[in-house]
């Protein structure tokens, strides 16, 4: 089965590396994502995000500065290897891709502060190439408020226990954040409600003219984390043609509580997530966004090349060719082929 994954933070990995003196690079690496283990995992497409972690950076370099220089290490890595991925920027590249047996590589930012609020950065790393957005990560910024728990409410856990958790829903996009999000409907750049507060992502249910992702979100019913989305939630995706990628972070996919001791989450869980969603929004609002690289997996499905296990399990679990090809790539490609220029 052909895998389209929107999400991983590799190229946080590999600059990790860098920063430890090691000459990482994507053909080959012990992360969980590189182009061996994705050709193994019979890969279509792979987004990439910048992610920027405001708090850390911003006494070492501007953000922008930070975004040119992950955008620069996607596309030198990327282009070391014509002959087995093509970067993508239209539907068009990935269908080329397709036909000439490469994978492709989209690049995708996930924390809309890079920008600093500028439409004119905005535009930039469009032309650099980046085709997905995530308006926040866990900080407030120029655009939007990310998803939190009212303090008092959280577990002692730090993870939200069932019934204890109260999401904060008050605080949503700003009029910047509303001017990002119709910029990039009109460049054709897709939004991405991943890491969202409830009220943001409200605001884009509401006022998005076209399909949007959810490019790692869970279900929120299933597991309560504050960045799982809800029922309405999926419902509203599911309505303005959208689709959700399965997170493998463990925090995700099942409540600290549930787990007894020694007990790790299991492909089990992932499935659970996948039928909810499925009951909520219907077989095409589902899709994949491993967080690879950004998050501890503590299940056998440890990196690129163990996608078949998936497959295998929901073709245990009786879900039919036609749903998993649904899952695996052809909602996310719908997607794209409705908002990508
Ligand atoms: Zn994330």
């Amino acid at each position: 089965m052909r895998v389209a994954d929107m999400h991983c933070d590799t190229l946080l990995g590999l600059v990790e590396k860098r920063v430890q003196g090691l000459d990482t690079g994507i053909f080959e690496n012990d992360l969980h994502i590189d182009l061996k283990k994705m050709k193994q995992g019979n890969y279509l497409l792979q987004n990439f995000a910048m992610f920027g972690h405001m708090e850390k950076l911003k006494d070492v370099m501007p953000l922008p500065e930070y975004g040119f220089r992950l955008a620069d290490l996607f596309l030198t890595e990327m282009r070391k290897y014509p002959d087995l991925i093509g970067i993508v920027k239209s539907y068009q590249d990935i269908e080329d891709n397709m036909k000439a047996g490469k994978m492709s590589a989209m690049l995708t930012m996930e924390e809309g502060a890079i920008c600093e609020g500028k439409l004119e950065y905005l535009r930039i790393f469009y032309e650099l190439g980046v085709r997905m957005f995530t308006f926040t990560w866990n900080f407030a910024n120029e655009l939007a408020w990310p998803n939190r728990v009212i303090p008092g409410a959280l577990a002692p856990s730090g993870l939200a226990a069932p019934g204890k958790f109260v999401p904060e829903t008050e605080h949503g996009l700003t009029e910047k954040g509303f001017e990002f999000l119709a910029e990039m409907e009109r460049l054709g750049m897709i939004l991405d409600i991943s890491h969202l507060g409830d009220k943001g992502i409200f605001d884009v249910i509401e006022h998005a003219t076209k399909p949007f992702v959810a490019s790692h979100s869970n279900a929120r019913a299933i597991c309560g984390h504050a960045r799982n989305l809800s029922d309405e939630m999926i419902r509203g995706l599911a309505e303005k043609g959208g689709v959700m990628g399965m997170n493998y972070c463990p925090a995700f996919l099942r409540d600290r509580e549930l787990w007894s001791p020694g007990q790790n989450v299991s492909l089990d869980d992932v499935v659970r997530h996948i039928r909810h969603i499925i009951n909520v929004g219907g077989i095409d609002c589902i899709g994949l966004g491993s967080d690879y690289d950004g998050t501890n997996i503590s299940f056998e499905m440890n990196g690129a090349a163990d996608m078949p296990m998936l497959e295998q399990k929901l073709r245990e679990e009786k879900f039919t060719e036609d749903e998993i090809d649904k899952i695996f790539y052809k909602n996310v490609l719908r997607v794209y082929k409705e908002v990508l220029k």
